[in-house]
């Protein structure tokens, strides 16, 4: 099971946008894919016509009870898309409390580890959605995973993210005594603005060998399909955003299987 997060502390630079892009195209090479949703605004669970509001299971419940270590329960928690092989791991705005209930408590940064070791057997590739700030949850997903995706807009203040989201992985990569590669993906990138191209090549100078070589460009038919919550592809497979995306996909697979497999 190959599992990566896409995360960034800055909101609005693409995040949702690309796990359920690639989500897509994973699928449409026919994987067994998982979008877990660990963002209390639940902006991914909204995605598939899911109220984050009104659910009565979410991610949230797995940290209670021991729930983590049943898997029934967690497949219980489980929510189709619009895919058949894309199931949704939903968020509730109760997320937005576990902070306060479980600081402190052991073992608490391992849940989400936990819980996706039970689904093992059932699932090619999980992808997850991770909030803007440097809590228990992100905490979570970067101990879950073997690869972070930091979508970073093309534009000068989101550099100031870019920085904060690369020293907090520094910082909790060092209490869990472990590295974990990472590629920056410049999105929302427009040609025609003197900013987008200036951003990109500070990024260059200054990440060159975490950056991914090419950028998701504005695509409104990205917008579009999160209006009608379908998966981009589903909408416009040749367009602009679905290519770039694709072209990303292959090289985050490229560098995994380089790495051996995560
Ligand atoms: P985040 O999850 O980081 O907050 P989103 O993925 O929700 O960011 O994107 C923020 C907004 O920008 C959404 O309305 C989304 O549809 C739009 N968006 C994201 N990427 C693109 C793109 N490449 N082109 C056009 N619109 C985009
Ligand atoms: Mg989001």
């Amino acid at each position: 099971m190959r599992i990566w997060s896409i995360a960034n502390q800055k909101g609005g630079v693409g995040k949702t946008t690309t796990v359920v892009s690639l989500g897509g195209l994973l699928a449409s090479q026919g994987k067994r894919v998982l979008l877990v949703d660990l963002d209390p605004h639940g902006s991914l669970t909204s995605y598939f016509g899911q109220d984050p509001d009104s659910l009565d299971r979410s991610l949230y419940h797995l940290f209670f009870e021991q729930r983590h270590k049943d898997k029934s329960f967690i497949q219980s928690v489980l929510k189709p898309t619009s895919l058949n092989n894309v199931a949704l791991l939903p968020a509730t705005t109760s997320l937005a409390t576990l902070e306060r209930q479980v600081s402190g408590q052991e073992g608490m940064g391992l849940v989400l580890a936990r819980s996706l070791a039970q689904l093992w057997e059932e699932y090619d590739h999980v992808l997850l959605d991770t909030p803007p700030i440097l809590g228990v949850l992100l905490v979570n997903a970067l101990a879950a995973c073997q690869r972070l995706v930091i979508p970073t807009q093309t534009e000068h203040l989101a550099l100031k993210g870019l920085e904060r989201m690369v020293h907090t992985l520094r910082m909790v990569m060092r209490s869990q005594n472990r590295s974990l590669p990472y590629t920056i993906v410049p999105t929302l990138f427009d040609r025609r603005t003197g900013a987008s191209l200036t951003t990109l090549k500070e990024m260059r100078r200054n990440y060159q060998d975490a950056l991914w070589e090419e950028a998701i460009p504005v695509d409104t038919r990205l917008r579009d399909a999160s209006h009608e919550g379908v998966f981009p592809h589903q909408l416009d497979a040749g367009g602009r955003g679905v290519r770039a995306y694709r072209h990303l996909l292959a090289s985050l697979e490229q560098a995994a299987a380089a790495e051996g497999g995560g």
